[in-house]
């Protein structure tokens, strides 16, 4: 997102208003997010032909999360002068400890989706993007395909060796909730294990929403299940 920002000149008292476009994702929640600017400043003096940059201090504005980190971009001298436009910062790499906050009962029921899955965040947490995307997509495949066969134990054999699209379409039709944030996910991540991309405007954290989305309504499910048998059973 562009933002109009007043940068401090180095060893200085003047400033100028400089537009930057700022990464919406905060690096250590991950979350979508418009961040609070806190300061900016030159990291040298100006002088003519030489390289220079800028640094920016922000904070994170969701109250969970609300860390602060560092933006850097690159600027010649002709940048200071009029407002301009910096698309590009400078790579910086945070390796924020991503936690899984999925309820209990997957772990205890899923055990290797959890296990990818949190494979997955390590990866991403480290900024292994592409490695994460295709964590991810796996995940969604043994989230799904254990969650039908534990629904239907004599369709294993069958489920297992089925394309995932086809158990989505065929064995979810009971919780079609699921099955849309299911295919959503699925669609995304098949872009992050294939060569070519379909779904250019949706990425790695799109995906993530929408299989942490379905996974949700799966543990909701199973306690609903346990709620069941435990009413069903005579008053003690
Ligand atoms: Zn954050």
């Amino acid at each position: 997102m562009e933002r109009n920002i007043n940068v401090k000149h180095a060893q200085s008292t003047n400033s100028s208003s400089i537009t930057l476009d700022i990464d919406e994702y905060c690096p250590h929640c991950k979350n979508s997010v418009s961040p609070h600017i806190i300061y900016a400043v030159t990291s040298k003096p100006i002088q003519r032909d030489s390289f220079n940059s800028i640094a920016i201090f922000l904070q994170c504005p969701r109250s969970v999360c609300s860390k602060f980190y560092s933006l850097e971009y690159p600027c010649s001298v002709s940048q200071y002068s009029a407002i301009d436009k910096i698309k590009n910062s400078i790579k910086y790499t945070y390796s924020p400890h991503l936690e899984n906050t999925l309820p209990e009962n997957l772990k205890a029921t899923f055990p290797d989706f959890i296990k990818i899955y949190e494979q997955s965040l390590e990866a991403e947490s480290m900024g292994l993007d592409e490695i994460a995307g295709v964590g991810y997509r796996k995940s969604i495949e043994f989230l799904i395909k254990s969650y039908v066969i534990r629904e239907h134990p004599d369709k294993k054999d069958q489920v297992e060796s089925m394309f995932l699209g086809n158990v989505i379409k065929d064995d979810l039709t009971d919780i079609p909730r699921v099955q849309s944030l299911a295919q959503a996910a699925v669609w995304i991540g098949n872009d992050e294990t294939h060569f070519t991309r379909i779904h250019d405007d949706k990425d790695i954290r799109d995906m993530k929403s929408f299989l942490e989305a379905a996974a949700l309504f799966i543990s909701a499910n199973l306690k609903a299940d346990e709620a069941a048998e435990f009413t069903a059973s005579p008053e003690s």
